[in-house]
């Protein structure tokens, strides 16, 4: 199967492991002896932690990446009869939670350059709603009577989304700005971390993602007061004054305390691996750049590298060779939302988003991670081009 001695692959939590294994286990042991498993001190430290490290006021920390954006979500008051717009090119969670929260999802293509939101489409899809227009929009019987509520920007694979426009498209029509930023924790927007950019930003610590605990977990950030108190209300089966007195109809939306001791150890090593990271991107972008479309970074932004992604017609026998020489890929997405089964009550057809529909043909994802080493990508960038060839 392999000619490769090493194994390679797509993303190394392994080597990670390895590292860090003995500082893990006494952070665990320590919650095992306090045994204070929900809530414990850690998740607040852990929170304390992250608002240091990304300049946000508040980070409410909770169950999942999907969660996070759930609990934003009803947090602003978003639900039915509510139109919120975001990209069919993402993973199914980020539409999801906006149908689960009662509202509409009307979905916007992507830029061809960044696989992110495009600006111009979101504010020909608000007018559209608005006041018709071209713009594909749901064929829902209601779809004349929803008003629009909120944007859903994807920072898609690490790659912050265009926060600029975006906000001013948001203040323009007067809409709540949630970034699903599941895949940008470590990113920076114009100097500033990532998850500042939005009124609020929901992010995951699913194992693969750049900062994973071991299980499922994610956390919210924001500077806004009011929306930071209703989250942390919502996340414990909407409390008052405490969890015995119910003010709001909420969720268990809770990061276990031994996960939170987890991503304590695993946040020390964070950026050191998030500038691995990129140097690994920019090896790729250098090797493969003339050859393949990348996604392009702007000069003031910088991606956590979630995903290196390739965009290429002869996407089926590239991957081929990888495979037969023992590399792993994977393709983020094969089916755009709006193709989705689950959203077919919206009534898209594929063609409506051409630029999510085409990348969804042509994409590929490579390994990517702090651990890889340069011979390695040497070897895998040499594959693709015989492969080319
Ligand atoms: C991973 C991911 C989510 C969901 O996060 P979970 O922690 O798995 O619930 C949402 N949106 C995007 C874009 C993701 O990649």
């Amino acid at each position: 199967m392999t000619s490769n001695a090493f194994q390679i692959r797509f993303t190394d939590l392994v080597a990670q492991q390895k590292r860090i294994l003995p500082a893990i286990n006494n952070r665990i042991a320590d919650v095992l002896s306090h045994g204070q498993y929900i809530m414990g001190p850690e998740v607040f430290e852990l929170e304390e932690n992250l608002g240091a490290f990304s300049g946000s006021k508040h980070v409410i920390t909770c169950s999942s990446g999907t969660d996070a954006l759930l609990m934003a979500l009803m947090a602003m008051g978003v639900g039915p009869g509510d139109a919120v717009f975001t990209t069919p090119f993402s993973f199914v969670a980020t539409a999801e939670v906006i149908a689960l929260s009662g509202a509409t999802p009307i979905f916007v293509d992507v830029k061809p350059d960044t696989f992110n939101m495009d600006p111009v489409c979101l504010e020909e899809a608000i007018i559209s709603l608005i006041s018709g227009g071209n713009h594909p929009l749901p064929k829902i019987k209601k779809i004349r009577e929803l008003s629009p509520k909120g944007i859903l920007p994807v920072d898609l694979f690490g790659l912050p989304a265009d926060y600029d426009a975006i906000n001013m498209i948001a203040d323009k029509y007067n809409l709540a700005v949630l970034a699903d930023a599941a895949q940008s924790f470590g990113a920076t927007y114009r100097g500033k971390k990532a998850c500042k950019s939005p009124q609020v930003a929901a992010t995951s610590f699913f194992p693969s993602k750049p900062l994973g605990c071991y299980g499922d977990g994610g956390a919210l950030f924001t500077d806004d007061d009011p929306l930071a108190e209703r989250i942390k209300s919502l996340r414990v089966h909407g409390k008052g004054a405490d969890k015995y007195d119910n003010i709001r109809i909420g969720v268990n939306g809770r990061l276990d305390t031994i996960q939170a001791a987890v991503l304590l150890e695993k946040l020390k090593v964070f950026e050191e691996e998030n500038q691995k990271r990129n140097l690994v991107a920019s090896q790729y972008q250098n090797s493969l750049g003339a050859s393949f479309v990348t996604q392009c970074v702007a000069q003031d932004c910088t991606s956590a590298w979630a995903q290196f992604a390739l965009v290429h017609s002869k996407r089926a026998s590239i991957i081929d060779v990888l495979k037969n020489n023992g590399i792993p890929t994977a393709i983020y997405y094969p089916k755009p939302l709006h193709c989705q089964k689950a959203f077919s009550y919206l009534g898209y057809l594929p063609d409506d988003f051409p630029v999510s529909k085409k990348l969804s043909e042509n994409i590929f994802n490579l390994p990517i991670h702090p651990y890889l080493k340069r011979e390695h990508q040497e070897n895998i960038c040499d594959l693709i081009h015989s492969a080319l060839n």
